[in-house]
């Protein structure tokens, strides 16, 4: 039997160019400097996974990842549920975001021992991932979605090339006039045919804003409606008595941790729609727990972001409807939630969707992604490892 011998834990740096302030902020001429890591987990006779986190490689994140491998040397890599267990247990003061990273990392792992794609392993569904264009914020400075009028503009161009699905993410200045306007002009420019979302992400200054953007989502004919005001989607009560007052299905939890967490919120009434941040809530396992529990209680999920560990769990949900490509914009030169690091044309672009309006699924054993070693090592500004002996 295999034994986990050493992790390593990565820490790179690199830079976006033509971004501004942050990841969503078009600036031409732009330098934005990022530090995200990897995580490799390697055993006593020569097996070896890795993942390296998107949206989910916070700081906080990474420290409970170097302190949970301490707890990991000379366990079974393949008992994935009990390593869950302990690491859950251990890290129960705090959001347990480190388990993700660790738990993706075992899965590819997995895999690869077995030749096989997680997908497989998680019991394919499908192959092609509908896709929906998840929008970067506004912007008051010039480019990117600095108008109503872009923001139209950007759904056509996103209709035109096949993507079935858009989501605004507004200016947050807590307008619910300017989150109106955004979604009546893409409304009217794209027809009825294609299924809109909007995501305020608690900008709104108040439950009864949130009540009258409800309102015109019901209008609109919204998809979904997520995450409105600013409780941050942290109550089940309020959101459930947002419920009472609008028709458009609610989607919320992206900022609650855990699977027992989330399912208490769904059971509590507070969302018609479960959000799953796969890297923060239990990687893999913590993603598949929750979204058997939803499927059983008749509710569909949403995956939250994208990555290759998301399209491989997306491929063996039964209950979810969209891939998030997220964070686009007209004139993003790359998307700045995903790091430089793929060595094989691995993209959460526009470009990388398919005349189906789907991207795929990695082929190959494990994640099925290769990683530009080179790039990250040359960024490389911090190297932790854990050894058995
Ligand atoms: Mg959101």
């Amino acid at each position: 039997m295999s034994r986990i011998d050493r992790i390593t834990v990565q820490t790179y740096r690199y830079t976006l160019d033509d971004f501004g302030s942050s990841i969503a902020v078009y600036q031409p001429g732009g330098k934005l400097e990022l530090t995200r890591f990897l995580v490799t987990i390697d055993t006593d006779d020569g097996l070896s996974g890795s993942y390296a986190p998107h949206f989910g490689a916070t700081p906080h994140a990474q420290a409970q990842v170097k302190e949970m491998a301490r707890s990991l040397i000379g366990l079974d890599p393949e008992q994935r549920e009990r390593i869950f267990e302990r690491l859950k247990l251990s890290h129960r003061h705090y959001d347990k975001s480190g388990i993700g990273a660790i738990d993706t990392a075992l899965w590819d792992l997995a895999g690869k021992k077995y030749g096989v794609p997680v997908a497989r392993l998680l019991g394919g569904f499908r192959e092609r991932l509908p896709v929906y264009a998840s929008t970067v914020p506004g912007q008051r400075a010039r480019g990117g979605l600095d108008s109503v009028e872009r923001y139209a503009d950007f759904a056509e161009s996103c209709l035109a090339v096949g993507i079935p699905a858009f989501k605004i993410h507004g200016f947050f200045d807590g307008n619910p006039k300017t989150e109106i306007a955004i979604m009546s002009a893409v409304r009217e420019r794209v027809g009825p045919d294609m299924k809109l979302m909007t995501d305020p992400a608690s900008s709104l200054k108040s439950f009864m804003d949130a009540v009258e953007v409800g309102r015109a989502c019901d209008d609109l004919g919204l998809f979904w409606y997520e995450d409105p005001y600013r409780d941050a989607s942290s109550s089940a009560v309020a959101h459930k008595r947002l419920r009472g007052f609008i028709r458009t299905p609610l989607l919320i939890a992206e900022h609650i941790r855990g699977f027992e967490q989330k399912a208490d919120f769904a059971l509590a009434g507070g969302t018609d729609i479960m959000h799953i941040d796969p890297e923060l809530d239990g990687g893999i396992t913590g993603t598949m727990k929750l979204a058997h529990f939803c499927d059983a209680i008749g509710m569909e999920v949403q995956l939250h972001t994208a990555g290759p560990m998301h399209r491989h769990c997306m491929a063996a949900i039964t209950n979810t409807h969209f891939y998030e490509l997220g964070l686009v914009g007209p004139d993003n030169p790359a998307n700045g939630m995903q790091p430089p690091i793929y060595a094989d044309g691995y993209g959460d672009e526009v470009g990388n969707v398919g005349q189906d309006g789907c991207v795929s699924v990695p082929a190959g054993p494990g994640l099925g992604v290769l990683y530009d070693v080179n790039r990250i090592n040359s960024g490389e500004v911090d190297r932790v490892e854990v050894r058995g002996r």
